[in-house]
């Protein structure tokens, strides 16, 4: 049987590679070979750039709200196209259908929703100088790149084009080489709702195309996701011609459980910020710091739930709630994390395995792992491990956890959970994470503004601000009396 190709999506249409090479994309839950990706060649690479070009002529000459009416349009077909597009999330990904459901393509039209109604809102100012007067112009920024991870292909996608596309620019946007289908779908969807030719370009393939539009002069900005030490290439590579950035980086987040925390919520947040997406997400609590007091119940409270109400298996079937890692090497990799956790002194209190699910024998699974007694100069306390592995910590008192829960370079996400309602402030006010939950775990509605502090990012997605990130300020000043002139 012949294998199917997903070519690059260049001026509205899939066109064809030149060279020939191609890479295969498996899907991790059964470990088969689902399709395999043309890589953007040279040829497609210059008819990216070129059709990018024209269309950006057309896009930021389209009236604020034309452009709105449009991406409202690509909103309505997203949420349409829900399971169709759920459904190749889970292919790609390994990840829950209840969860690509719920969650990918509906935040994904959320965010797409959100700033197409903000789009008619950018407005300059005026102001008087005493006959001469200045207005200012909010000018999108030309072409601007997209580089995606794998964990939320569809999503990430949507992220990133939304706010581009809303303020006039256009994108080449380029997905993880590991899950390349979900931003191909939305090219095709984006041209149905009518976003002219050009203005959303995919080009797929390895860190190398991701390079080549981090290099190309013609591109203004870039907007990453991905791991720290590619993100510091990307930053690198794109300072040679001072494109503007947006980072969006890994996280080792901490999760404060105080001894007045409702328990049973506090587990909630554990167990979400840790098995979500079996745990292939940036802004996980992989530190779930608990006070002692209340250690024992926790921890009781944890094991139970963890051990009864995770079902892993093949992750088209609806009451799975855990998939598999998105490849045999990354499966390799969270098994090395969690033998240091053992060779380190962590106690393995459940999971700790690869799993082998009656229904999806040959994925790659690991089970739900929880250690407990874990210090804080533990590897994997200190590392991103982006699976299902949660470290827990016990603490003595507020300003000891504060210190600890700081004392790392990355600063995505953190979580405090009391009902103490001062404490709450008081405590995550302190905290160095850009992402910043009470009481809560997760959510990341459109509105909110969303990204790291420290080495997890530079800039934000979402939220109001990030429309502001895609557009530049043109000052025009109005001479209308006579110019004064020593000359
Ligand atoms: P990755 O850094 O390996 O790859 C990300 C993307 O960069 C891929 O498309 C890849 O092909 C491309 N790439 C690789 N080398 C490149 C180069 N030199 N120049 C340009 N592009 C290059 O990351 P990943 O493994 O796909 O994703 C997992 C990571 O993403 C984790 O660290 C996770 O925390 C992070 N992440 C962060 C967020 C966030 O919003 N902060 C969201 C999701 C994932």
């Amino acid at each position: 049987m012949s294998i199917p190709r997903l070519q690059n999506f260049i001026n509205g249409q899939p066109m064809a590679n030149k060279s020939g090479e191609t890479i295969a994309v498996e899907n991790p839950a059964t470990g088969e070979e689902i399709y395999h990706i043309e890589v953007a060649d040279e040829h497609i690479r210059e008819a990216a750039i070129e059709s990018a070009r024209e269309a950006f002529k057309i896009w930021s000459a389209t009236p604020a709200v034309e452009r709105a009416r449009v991406l409202h349009r690509a909103a309505a077909l997203l949420r349409e196209r829900n399971n169709e597009l759920a459904g190749y999330e889970v292919q790609d990904c390994g990840k829950p259908l209840q969860e690509a459901e719920a969650v990918d393509v509906v935040t994904g039209a959320d965010v797409v929703e959100f700033f197409a109604s903000l789009a008619p809102t950018q407005v300059g100012q005026q102001q008087d100088l005493g006959g001469d007067f200045y207005y200012t112009r909010k000018e999108p920024l030309g072409i601007c790149a997209g580089i995606g991870a794998w964990n939320y292909p569809l999503q990430i996608a949507c992220w990133k084009s939304a706010p581009a596309l809303a303020a006039g620019n256009v994108m080449i946007f380029k997905p993880s080489e590991e899950t390349p289908r979900g931003a191909v779908e939305l090219a095709k969807l984006y041209i149905e709702a009518g976003v002219p030719a050009g203005v959303f370009n995919v080009v797929i393939g390895a860190g190398e195309v991701g390079q080549w539009l981090t290099n190309h002069a013609s591109i203004e900005k870039i907007s990453f996701t991905g791991e720290v030490p590619t993100g510091k290439k990307v930053v690198e590579s794109a300072a040679s011609t001072l494109k503007d950035v947006t980072m969006e980086l890994g996280g080792k987040s901490p999760l404060l459980v105080f001894e007045d925390a409702d328990i049973s919520q506090a587990v909630s947040a554990a167990m979400l910020g840790n098995f979500f997406t079996q745990g292939e997400v940036c802004t996980n609590c992989t530190r779930v710091f608990v006070h002692e007091s209340i250690m024992e119940a926790f921890m009781d409270e944890l094991v139970r739930r963890t051990q009864n109400n995770i079902v892993a298996g093949d992750p088209m079937n609806p009451d799975v709630n855990f998939g598999a890692m998105i490849s045999k090497k990354h499966q390799e990799l969270v098994m090395s994390y969690i033998e240091k956790g053992k060779q380190e002194g962590a106690r393995l209190v459940t999971g700790g395995t690869t799993l082998s699910p009656d229904d999806a024998p040959d994925g790659y699974f690991i089970a739900p792992t929880i250690f407990a007694d874990c210090t804080d100069d533990m590897t994997i306390v200190k590392e991103e491990i982006f699976g299902p592995v949660m470290s827990v910590l016990a603490f003595t008192d507020e300003d000891e956890v504060i210190r600890r829960a700081n004392d790392t370079p990355l600063g995505l996400a953190a979580g405090v959970m009391t009902q103490d309602v001062k404490r709450a402030h008081r405590v995550i006010h302190q905290l160095q994470a850009g992402i910043c939950w009470v009481n809560s775990w997760g959510a990341s509605p459109a509105e909110m503004p969303v990204g790291g502090y420290k080495m997890s990012g530079i800039g934000r997605e979402n939220g109001i601000e990030t429309l502001n990130q895609y557009t530049q300020t043109k000052s025009v000043y109005m001479g209308m009396v006579d110019l004064e002139s020593p000359f």
